[in-house]
């Protein structure tokens, strides 16, 4: 499998773009808010000749949502997200504004994850694993045949998501990174929604929020 990362928005979320060999790709929190981003964007897929096949959600704040309504548009497909999310993206709106930013209304998510569920593409799979805390219906994406997750705002190197939003609720988000995230393989490299990589065995050893 191969990754592209984006840093976009005033917000620097990281957008991700994962493909194979079979060149279709999946493009997870679009993230484009200007449009020299959206344009960012489309011209790596067409470079690299890639076939967007599904958008992903890893949940539901508006600064990851920017971007769903260009994708839809260029490529035609819906996006995905988990049911708990759903009132956030119906919201996104008055909060990008209390941002001081401006986001029409995302399109409506045409598929809803459950925990556990295999997302496919090309001949690769991601298994969605539901952390909630930061949001109710947050998700990370897992490959565990190249020992990779998109981590969205669960985990962060050296910290945990922000869970002093509405609905936020801290010791939920630790007990579910402990319990479905750090046991996965030390060596498993994570793509956070904000900042740099990390790999779980670094956050297992040195994140002070989870020892
Ligand atoms: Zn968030
Ligand atoms: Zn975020």
């Amino acid at each position: 499998m191969n990754i592209k990362k984006f840093t976009f928005n005033p917000v620097e979320v990281n957008a991700i773009v994962l493909w194979d060999d079979t060149l279709e790709c999946v493009i997870i929190d679009p993230a484009c808010y200007y449009p020299n981003e959206e344009q960012q964007l489309k011209l790596f897929i067409e470079t690299q000749n890639l076939k967007p096949i599904k958008l992903l959600n890893t949940h539901g704040h508006f600064d990851h949502l920017m971007g769903n309504a260009f994708v839809e548009k260029t490529w035609g497909i819906k996006s995905e997200i988990h049911k708990e999310d759903n009132y956030l993206v119906e919201q996104a709106t008055s909060q990008s504004l209390m941002f001081g930013m401006s986001l029409s209304k995302p399109p409506s998510p045409g598929h809803f994850f459950v925990d556990g569920e295999i997302i496919t593409f090309g001949k690769s799979a991601l298994k969605v694993i539901y952390v909630p805390g930061h949001s109710p219906g947050g998700v990370a994406f897992y490959s565990e045949e190249d020992l990779l997750l998109i981590a969205g705002d669960i985990l962060f190197s050296g910290s945990v998501g922000r869970t002093d939003l509405p609905k936020g609720n801290h010791e939920q988000l630790i007990t579910g990174i402990k319990e479905k995230l750090l046991v996965l393989d030390p060596k498993v490299k994570v793509y956070c929604g904000h900042g740099p990589e990390t790999t779980i065995g670094t956050e297992k050893s040195f994140n002070q929020f989870l020892n």
